[in-house]
């Protein structure tokens, strides 16, 4: 029995290397959520210099998308909801726009306007029955995409319920690793891992030239990782339930709520998705909780370029036509 959890991207830099490039690391909590940040450089100062600029950016990025910081953009948006338009940063209308997108390519299994559905589910141990089912109905009458009104001329936005709500927990952490990359990229740096609590996106070589690697390990046994997965300019990211879900007569609920039904996901324990960009595999792999293993594996198979593992309730492995979990497995 095993499931799958990305924990870390590995580094194994080589000492006998006679390369001067090292590479730097630093942990810390931002956007509520534990950072792994790497970076290849030419000595400590620079390396130090690069991880502040990476944690600055991380965090200038927080500070737009937080729905929990009352100075937010996100946060003003919201509290004007059933009331007026909300000009934000050009920067935040994309990421919306954007998010939007996925909403529409995803059929609706992901969506920024989940976020009244909160407040009916917790999933820190405190629910001891499921909610009522008109408490559930009622919070899905005030979720929907399709409702949010946009000024692209006035970068605008209106939400046109009182009580509406939108949130980036699917797909903000994979933006700002994305960010956070691009600026170092921008400066000059050469190779680099931004982890975001394993939704990550790796460029260039570690310094003795060879792939970054990240491990999938069996989350009843983190220490032996069962595979290794070379990761060369993209992005993995992991969506899994171990963590938060609720269980109500021997049916898992995930954290991941389908905007449809205001019921949460079952089914799926961990969903990893491979894509150019992590904005785009966080917010693809909530939404193939959502989908299911089959419509999700379905789903993917027409993305080009994306690939997915899932591992289903009953411990199986489904992944996408371009992964070869064979392969994979033998690395280790
Ligand atoms: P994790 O936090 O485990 O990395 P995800 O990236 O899948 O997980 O994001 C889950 C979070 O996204 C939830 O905690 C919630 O805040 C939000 N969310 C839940 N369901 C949806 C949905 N259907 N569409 C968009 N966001 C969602
Ligand atoms: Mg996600």
């Amino acid at each position: 029995m095993f499931r799958i959890l990305l924990i870390s991207a590995w580094i194994a830099t080589s000492g006998l290397s006679a390369q001067a490039d090292s590479s730097y690391h630093r942990t810390l909590t931002l956007m509520g959520c534990r950072f792994d940040l790497t970076v290849v450089a030419e000595d400590a100062e620079a390396g130090e210099r690069y991880l502040d600029m990476a944690v600055g950016e991380i965090s200038r990025i927080e500070g737009l998308i937080s729905s929990w910081d009352p100075a937010s953009q996100t946060s003003e948006i919201n509290r004007r909801a059933g009331e007026r338009a909300v000009v934000v940063d050009p920067e935040l209308y994309d990421l919306i726009r954007r998010s939007v997108g996925i909403s529409t390519l995803t059929d609706g299994a992901f969506d920024i306007t989940y976020a009244s559905m909160d407040k009916v589910w917790h999933f820190d141990g405190s629910m001891t029955e499921l909610p009522p089912p008109d408490t559930i109905a009622a919070s899905v009458s005030r979720v929907g995409y399709r409702r949010m009104q946009f000024d692209d001329d006035a970068h605008s936005i209106f939400l046109p319920e009182a009580g509406m709500k939108i949130g980036f927990g699917a797909i903000g952490k994979g933006y700002a690793a994305d960010r956070a990359r691009a600026l170092l990229e921008a400066e000059g740096v050469k190779a680099g891992i931004i982890n975001a609590s394993g939704d990550l996106t790796a460029w260039g070589k570690q310094p003795d030239g060879k792939d970054w690697l990240v491990a999938i390990t069996n989350p009843l046994n983190k220490a032996k990782a069962f595979a290794w997965l070379p990761v060369d300019n993209r992005a993995v990211v992991t969506s899994g339930d171990y963590e938060k879900f609720v269980t109500f007569n021997g049916i898992r609920y995930a954290h991941i709520i389908d905007p449809r039904t205001g019921y949460p996901a079952t089914g799926i324990v961990s969903a990893t998705v491979f894509a150019p960009k992590a904005e785009l595999a966080d917010a693809l792999a909530t939404s193939i909780f959502v989908m299911g293993p089959e419509i999700g594996i379905d789903f993917i198979d027409q993305l080009p370029g994306v690939d997915v593992i899932i591992v289903d309730a009953g411990n199986q492995v489904h992944s996408s036509s371009g992964i070869d979990l064979q392969n994979f497995t033998q690395h280790d």
